[in-house]
Formats: structure tokens, sequence, C-alpha cells
């Protein structure tokens, strides 16, 4: 929890019921979204009010009404507390992101993964994001790498919408396209064979994806971050479990792999750096 918070909370919950919403907290732009364990929903006015007041950022204090789901990865959003509503930005590594925290996914635990692939992209390079989002990857990697090109894909409309307003933003329309629809279709479409790096940030599916990052890819191969949830029972080893999921017949070079977050009890995200030495075209 920021330390605000658990200032603020100490005084309203015990020990127990903090450790009850410790991965439960996201502070996006100047909105703060809760996520409420059931054994806490009798206090979460108490808790939205002690956010609102001892965090003075905050413009508003949001429940999430249940998971992320669907296709667009979104979630419901209540206001329990201050105004407004669910569009804020964001301020992430000198970039800005105005976000929709109802209508697109936007996660800032994300910001780390974000920065150290951003960082690994050389000048020249095409990277090709297939699940782009509201833009934070893409628009990160052509911030810190002012000489490559980025393809960002989204099929939730309000996202795309998001991410052209993004890349206008970070002034950046020369070299970041925002590309709305089915990756399975535009890939195909426009970016085949093109891509040096391709990233795949969409846990819950992304193994289903293998055809469309193998037709991105160049000719001469590339390299391709590629995020899994992975259940790991103790003593196994999450990374080794998520790369059973590559694509059996391409020659893949694992260069890297690592756990991002914990996603529920024994459920980790993992991500995997992999080099495809020549792209398999299926
Ligand atoms: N990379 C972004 C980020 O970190 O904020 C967003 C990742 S979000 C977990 C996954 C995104 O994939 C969602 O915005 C969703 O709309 C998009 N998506 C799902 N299926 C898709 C598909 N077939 N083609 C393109 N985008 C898709």
């Amino acid at each position: 929890l920021p330390r605000p918070l658990k200032r603020a909370l100490a005084g309203i919950l015990s020990e127990s019921e903090l450790r009850l919403l410790r991965a439960g907290v996201d502070a996006i732009g100047d909105i703060c979204i809760l996520q409420i364990p059931p054994e806490l929903d009798a206090r979460e006015r108490d808790i939205a009010q002690a956010v609102l007041h001892q965090m003075p950022y905050v413009r508003a204090v949001f429940k999430q009404g249940g998971p992320i789901s669907g296709e667009h990865r979104t979630r419901a959003l209540v206001r329990l507390e201050g105004q407004g509503g669910t569009v804020t930005s964001h301020r992430e590594h000198g970039c800005i992101f105005k976000v929709d925290a109802e209508r697109a996914y936007f996660s800032p635990r994300l910001s780390t993964e974000r920065w150290r692939v951003a960082g690994l992209v050389r000048p020249g390079e095409i990277v090709v994001n297939l699940f782009g989002g509201v833009g934070p990857f893409s628009i990160l990697a052509a911030k810190r790498q002012p000489a490559c090109t980025v393809y960002s894909i989204d099929i939730n409309p309000v996202a795309c919408e998001l991410a052209a307003e993004n890349v206008r933003l970070n002034k950046l329309t020369h070299r970041v396209t925002v590309l709305r629809g089915d990756a399975r279709q535009l890939v195909p479409e426009r970016l085949r064979g093109v891509a040096t790096r391709v990233l795949m940030p969409l846990p819950e599916r992304a193994r289903e994806f293998w055809n469309v990052t193998l037709q991105a890819l160049a000719p001469t191969g590339g390299v391709v971050h590629y995020y899994t949830h992975v259940r790991a029972p103790r003593g196994s080893d999450p990374i080794q479990l998520a790369a059973q999921e590559l694509p059996p017949k391409a020659r893949a070079e694992i260069l890297g792999g690592r756990r991002v977050r914990e996603v529920g009890p024994g459920w980790f995200e993992v991500g995997l750096d992999v080099a495809f030495r020549e792209a398999v075209l299926t």
C-alpha cells in the first residue's frame, strides 16, 4: 500500500484487515481504485474517505465492481467518494497517458516492465504491439528509442481513441501508428513480415496469437515479449511452465523470463523475451 494510505488506514483497520486490502489499491492519475474484499464491504466508505482525506492529489475513489473481463479487458467501477468520472491523466516515465479506467484497460503496475522493454529497442526497429490498449508500451518504446517505428493495435474503439490522443499528447504522431481492429485480421492485411519486435501483452489469451506474431515478424526474425498467466504450484518454476507455451515448430530461444506480478494465490503473470532467428510464416 502507498505509505500515506497505510498511515490513514492504520487508524480504522486492524493489521489483518489491512493485509486483506494489500493487493487491491491502484492510483491512476487523480483517481484511486480499490478492490474491496467481501470481508471489508461494510467498511468501504470509511476506507474511501480515508483515501480521499490522506491523499490530497486524489479527486475520487472508486471500487471495482467486478473482475476485468471480456475481449476489451474492462471492468465496472462504482464511485465511493469524491467527484467526477473515470477519465484521468496518468504520468509515467516522462510520458502522459489519458486513461478511462472503466472503458479501456490500463494498469499502473506494469510501469517497470514497460520501461524495461522500451530500453531494449534498438535504432531502426519496427515494433508491433498486438494489444496496445491506450498506448503505454507503444508510446514509451517510441519515447525511449527515438529511431524506431511502432504500430499499436487494439480491438477496443475507446482504447484506440485514447491511444491516438496519447500519441498526439506525447508528440509521436510521426512514429506511432494506432490501428483499430482485430490483430488476427490487421497483421495479415497490413503488417505481414515487418516487425523486428512483437509485444503480446494479453496474458489471459496471448497463447492463441502465436500465429499472428509469427506472421508479423520480419523474415530475418526478431524478439517477442510474451506475457501469460501460469498456475505454479509450490516447488514448480513459473518461467519453465510459461516456456511450454512457445510455438512447437518455430526456432525460438528464450533470452530471459521473469515473474511480472502475482495475480492470485499460486498464479503468476510471467513475461518471456523470446528470440526467433528466422520467422516461420504460418
Ligand atoms: N498493452 C496495454 C497496457 O499494458 O495497458 C493493454 C493490455 S490489455 C491487458 C489487452 C488489450 O488487448 C485490451 O485493450 C483489448 O481490447 C485488446 N485486445 C483483445 N483482443 C484483441 C484482438 N484480437 N486484437 C487486438 N486487440 C485485442
